[in-house]
């Protein structure tokens, strides 16, 4: 793919998620010179589900068929409890795209990327180590093992997820509506049971909240979102379901053995002061982070890397209204999760003293970064 004549890429996306893949394949699809760089995953996406509703959006993306994969499992619904009231099972079977999809995020991301590359994209692998802009260009030193090597772009996109590792070495500051992380862990069933699940459950507990999910490598993924002071104690998980009654009898039920260890990601809800500068976007969770509850993070990923590709191709033809443009949608779109998360929350008051849902009962945004101390998770 053709380079200017100063060696540098039209476009650099860093990050090889689905948001950084998707405004690669826009900016791309814009006839720019477009490279990916980024670090296979390597933290466990056990149990993310699609609504069916994303349908026309895989198909802006040219993946369409993808969630007819045998790689995903479908999902027939979930059961809530939540609340006082007793739990109540939502269905997804009469939407009409069809049941929403349970993911294997590699190899949907791996689809996204394989789409990339047929239009002419080029991926690295490679940690980014630094990154500055010498007032033309970005300047960009990525390493893969012992090698490194420095590469130059005119706009850069940073989709490196929720540490936002361009932006904020670029001078953005993110802040931060609530710290939280989720503890996961996998169960499989005993050999000769071929029964698989098909819902999901979620459960308030007093620590934080459970969604126990199948997945599609077989078994179920059970995550705790919890506030990070909880998380750090020995025995959050077993305490939580020892607390729990639908998620517990469920495992039970299905005779489901822990398999895994337990591993940790940050699950903190937060935005960028900005998410565009001088020659840079930031797309998916490093712009605006979503509360896993509300099981939109890889949507919002995909759309925001959409308008952000796109975004970032009209500025280099000279037009920034599309910038702003931008950045007034993803405000648009933190607003209105802060108002979805208070509806959310406030429906579970059986905890009302508790650390993990008092403060859930009055959101808002605070200036505080909060990548370094939840960094390693
Ligand atoms: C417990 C939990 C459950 C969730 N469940 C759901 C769900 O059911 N449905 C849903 O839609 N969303 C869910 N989410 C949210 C979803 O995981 C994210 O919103 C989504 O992955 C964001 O995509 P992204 O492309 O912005 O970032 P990511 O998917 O995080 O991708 C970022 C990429 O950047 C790479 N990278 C990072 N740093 C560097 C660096 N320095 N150099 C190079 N590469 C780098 C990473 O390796 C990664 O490949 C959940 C989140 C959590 C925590």
């Amino acid at each position: 793919m053709p380079r200017t004549d100063d060696g540098a890429w039209d476009v650099l996306v860093v990050g090889r998620g689905p948001a950084g893949l998707a405004a690669a394949i826009t900016s791309r699809r814009a006839g720019l010179s477009v490279a990916v760089a980024g670090l296979a995953d390597a933290v466990p996406r056990w149990g993310e589900t699609l609504s069916a509703s994303c349908h026309p959006l895989l198909c802006r993306l040219g993946i369409g068929d993808e969630l007819r994969s045998e790689h995903h499992l479908s999902l027939r619904g979930v059961r809530s409890a939540w609340g006082m009231g007793a739990a109540q099972e939502r269905s997804s079977i009469f939407h009409p795209y069809g049941e929403s999809a349970i993911l294997d995020r590699a190899r949907f991301d791996r689809r996204l990327e394989s789409v990339f590359q047929s239009d002419g994209g080029i991926v690295m692998e490679g940690r980014m180590q630094s990154v500055r802009f010498d007032g033309a260009l970005h300047v960009l030193t990525l390493r893969d093992g012992q090698c490194g090597k420095q590469l130059k772009a005119k706009g850069i996109i940073d989709a490196t997820g929720i540490a936002a590792h361009v932006a904020r070495r670029l001078g953005a500051r993110r802040i931060t509506q609530t710290r939280q992380v989720a503890i996961g862990c996998c169960f499989e069933a005993p050999p000769g049971i071929t029964d698989h699940p098909t819902t999901a459950i979620v459960e308030g507990v007093e620590l934080g909240w459970l969604f126990a999910v199948p997945v599609p490598m077989g078994g179920v993924a059970v995550w705790l979102v919890c506030d990070p002071a909880q998380a750090a104690q020995d025995g959050a998980m077993k305490r939580a379901l020892r607390a729990s009654q639908e998620v517990s009898r469920w495992l039970r039920s299905l005779q489901l053995q822990l398999r895994s260890k337990l591993v940790l990601r940050n699950a903190s809800v937060g935005k960028l002061d900005r998410v565009t500068g001088a020659g840079w976007i930031a797309v998916g969770d490093a712009a605006l982070s979503l509360d896993p509850m509300s099981s939109s993070g890889v949507t919002l990923a995909m759309l925001s890397g959409l308008h952000g590709g796109a975004a970032i191709a009209a500025w280099l033809s000279g037009d920034s209204d599309q910038l702003a443009g931008y950045a007034q949608t993803l405000q648009n779109a933190a607003e209105h999760h802060v108002e979805l998360r208070q509806r959310l929350y406030r429906a579970e008051r059986r905890w009302p003293r508790a650390d993990f849902w008092m403060p859930r009962q009055n959101l808002g945004f605070t200036a505080e970064d909060d990548y370094d101390s939840l960094g390693r998770y």
